[in-house]
């Protein structure tokens, strides 16, 4: 397994709740893993644990784990190698990536490629005259083709695992399923997994092999991709789906997820989404989230799941002549 986290928790000083909440999740290689949920549901923090990068002043218990390493236990020259080779993180604004003054070559060359392997990286993301390129500094390039060079420096160090953290949130839709179909192409080619962060649904059930869904800090669903865009069952993964436009699709009436998304000043006695939930009952209150497996072998944090399971395999049962 390229990235496995187990029972993660993350807790800030003065911080009435954990900003990660026993967070368990894993990138297989040649994998591209969702991870999607409203901002502060603790997506980029389970992202950037990956990188051995927490908060300032958290603590931590679980673990993090890449390949054979203890990623919450490297130092040093260890921790500096694993975040240069072995992972590579890229954000949504490129232009926090890269030093205004310097030129995009120098950017590619601090990353270990040559002249000519840094023609060919510019190549494969796709920009035009890659030799003018490298003489061009940012403010020269649009946002569409820095955040290609971002890649392109990303890739240069061959990681075996890409975090892409809202990538392309930023770009047009042309440009976005450019790079997107650019990022898939070259993960089959490199045989990395990858960590695919965003906040829309229906980008991650398209584009990702396995989904986890984030709620106040921790995992209330995971599914295959496919699996959680046709049958959604978690209420919270659902109400994403309600709230979230489809491209040519405009009988679908947008159903806002009613009220906010936590705080990390916000306390649970029971479930977290209780206060939002159309499904909650006086239970769901006190009741201390677990995460239940599905038929297809997927899990929900939901404590109606099991009758809807029961249910759904007694119905099954039933029509089966
Ligand atoms: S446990 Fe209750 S409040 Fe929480 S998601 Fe399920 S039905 Fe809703």
């Amino acid at each position: 397994m390229l990235l496995t986290l187990d029972h993660l928790t993350v807790q800030l000083p003065g911080a009435a709740r954990p900003l990660l909440d026993e967070v368990s999740l894993r990138v297989a290689p040649g994998e591209v893993v969702g991870l999607v949920g409203e901002s502060g549901s603790g997506k980029s923090t389970t992202a950037k644990a990956a990188l051995g990068l927490l908060p300032g002043g958290a603590t931590a218990s679980g673990s993090v784990r890449a390949g054979d390493a203890d990623v919450l236990a490297l130092t040093g020259e260890d921790l500096r190698r694993h975040r240069a080779r072995t992972v590579a993180m890229v954000h949504q604004d490129p232009r926090a990536a890269l030093n205004p003054v310097r030129r995009i070559g120098d950017f590619l060359r601090e990353r270990g490629a040559d002249r000519a392997r840094a023609v060919e990286l510019l190549a494969a993301v796709g920009l035009s005259d890659p030799e003018r390129r490298l003489r061009q500094r940012p403010h020269e390039l649009s946002g569409g083709m820095l955040q290609r060079v971002v890649i392109a420096g990303a890739l240069a160090v061959e990681p075996r695992l890409l975090l892409a953290d809202e990538a392309t949130s930023a770009l047009d839709v042309t440009t976005q399923a450019e790079i997107l179909a650019l990022l898939r192409t070259l993960r089959a080619e490199q045989g990395a997994g990858m960590l695919f962060i965003t906040h829309d649904l229906h980008l991650a059930a398209a584009y990702c092999d396995r989904v986890y869904v984030m709620y106040a800090g921790r995992v209330v669903e995971e599914r295959t991709a496919e699996a959680l865009f046709a049958d959604p069952a978690h209420p919270y993964t659902r109400g994403l789906l309600s709230c979230s436009p489809t491209l040519g699709d405009t009988s679908h009436t947008l159903l806002p997820i009613p009220g906010r998304p936590p705080s990390l000043s916000d306390v649970f006695t029971g479930c977290p989404f209780a206060a939002r939930c159309p499904d909650a009952e006086p239970e769901c209150d006190t009741w201390r989230p677990t995460a239940a497996e599905l038929p297809d072998g997927g899990t929900a944090a939901c404590r109606r799941i099991p009758t809807a399971v029961t249910t759904a395999a007694a119905s099954a049962e039933r029509s089966t002549p």
